[in-house]
């Protein structure tokens, strides 16, 4: 299985709530977050990352 994660840049307020829990898949760039990979094999600390984000700016899709 294959999963696509994505951060809304307009949404993200550059909380970096998503790095600290998850720094293998998300990092800061110009104060707002980005994905580092474009997709994943298997979903580890991602689904945190997008349960703890404050404005639900975390996508992650099943490809
Ligand atoms: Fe942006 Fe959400 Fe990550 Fe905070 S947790 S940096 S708002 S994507």
């Amino acid at each position: 299985m294959v999963f696509k994660i994505s951060v809304n840049k307009e949404e993200c307020i550059g909380c970096g709530s998503c790095v600290s829990v998850c720094s293998e898949s998300f990092e800061m760039k110009d104060g707002k977050a980005i994905a580092k990979k474009p997709q994943v094999e298997a979903l580890d600390c991602e689904e945190q990352a997008k349960s703890i984000c404050p404005v639900n700016a975390i996508k992650i899709e099943e490809k």
